[in-house]
């Protein structure tokens, strides 16, 4: 048999990670770039929702991630000015599990497994050879676009200081939203998306910005709320169109190849299926059974298959939520209709 060829990834975040992991299971060398190191803080809502489960289950990652303390989230509510969701039970459970302790714990698999980790190790070579995955994460958005979006995250660490009445909480404004939702270690995490305007004033402080409009029920909740000065983490110039993996001439998985608006919480997932789609080819590949254009275009195929219609309803879900209309009557009825419900969190995740 021949030596089989080697694979470089660029980025290990969880897409990398994941898809590292997944070739060190197939015997595949494989070398992970990561610019920065673990544990760290990332933004996100930290809240696992669709099929990334079943792939860290299939991968063995799934009891790993419970170990580590992930906490199931059963019900959801929406809050939107003075009208509110009823307390609804998600149709299939989503994980939540920090950031600090999830990129960590698959960093820490990969190396178990033979890979090698060059931690703050930045990759700035721009060709797209062969043998090499982007896994970098999201493409900044060019600044001239507008609106642009920003995200901001931090932890409070008991959460007997936030009485959530769901496991998750979404709060939407009118320029944005933000879910608060129990992980690990009795934590809570306070995680939003905002829509910046050029002549909009920032507000004094990152925490007076998570904890929502004066007046607010999402004020309220937070009202005693401490958060952990060290979990703060924001990140800007978001890119949410959707891209097809066929139009791109590198080899790319999760949010390097298109994101999805943060508020299906399915991005991570779609970070872990990307990487499971991309285990099968490039192992072909590394033992010489496909050669590289083949395997890049097997995986396009694959990731805009499962990827396309979702990423399409994820952007209507986001439309909706921050249109005017949402905040008065047709608001609450939206609100309230378990048909429309239950329609949207399928056709975002699935
Ligand atoms: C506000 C907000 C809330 C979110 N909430 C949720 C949620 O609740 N649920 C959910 O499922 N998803 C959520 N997401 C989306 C989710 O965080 C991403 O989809 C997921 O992190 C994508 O993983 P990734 O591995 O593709 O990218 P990342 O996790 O961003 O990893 C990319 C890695 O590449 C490294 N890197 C970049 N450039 C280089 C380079 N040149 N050389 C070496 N390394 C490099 C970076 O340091 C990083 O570690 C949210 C996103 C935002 C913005």
């Amino acid at each position: 048999m021949s030596t089989p060829k080697p694979i470089t990834i660029i980025g290990g975040g969880l897409a990398g990670l994941t898809l590292g992991i997944g070739l060190r299971q197939r015997g595949v060398p494989v070398t992970i770039w990561e610019a920065g190191r673990y544990p760290r803080h990332r933004v996100c809502g930290e809240f696992i929702s669709g099929n990334g489960q079943a792939v860290l289950e299939r991968l063995g990652l799934l009891a790993r991630c419970q170990q580590a303390g992930a906490v199931p989230a059963r019900t959801v509510m929406f809050v939107c000015g003075p009208h509110r969701s009823p307390v609804r039970p998600l149709a299939a459970p989503a994980l939540c599990l920090s950031r600090h302790k999830l990129d960590a714990l698959l960093a820490e698999t990969f190396r178990h497994t033979g890979g090698e980790l060059r931690e703050q190790a930045r990759w700035t070579t721009a060709e797209a050879g062969e043998g090499l995955v982007y896994a970098a994460g999201r493409r900044p958005q060019p600044v001239d676009k507008s609106p642009r979006w920003f995200g901001l995250k931090a932890h409070v660490p008991r959460h007997g200081a936030v009485p959530l009445e769901a496991d998750l909480e979404m709060h939407v404004m009118r320029d944005g939203y933000i879910g608060v939702n129990r992980i690990n270690d009795g934590e809570v995490n306070v995680c939003g998306l905002f829509r910046v305007r050029a002549d909009e004033r920032q507000p004094e402080s990152k925490a007076e910005r998570l904890r929502g409009d004066p007046g607010s029920r999402l004020r309220e909740r937070l009202r005693l709320a401490e958060f952990d000065p060290d979990s703060f983490c924001s990140v800007a110039g978001l890119p949410l169109q959707p891209q097809r993996a066929a139009a791109r001439a590198e080899c790319c998985i999760g949010d390097r190849l298109t994101m999805t608006p943060p508020v299906t919480g399915n991005g991570m997932s779609m970070a872990f299926e990307s990487a499971e789609l991309a285990v099968a080819p490039l192992a072909d590949y590394s033992q010489g059974r496909l050669d590289w254009l083949g395997a890049r275009q097997r995986l396009a195929q694959g990731c805009d298959a499962a990827f396309a219609r979702r990423l399409v309803w994820a952007r209507h879900l986001q439309w909706m939520l921050l249109a005017p209309a949402l905040q008065g009557r047709l608001g609450a009825r939206l609100l309230r209709s378990e048909w429309l419900w239950r329609f949207l969190f399928e056709r975002t995740r699935y």
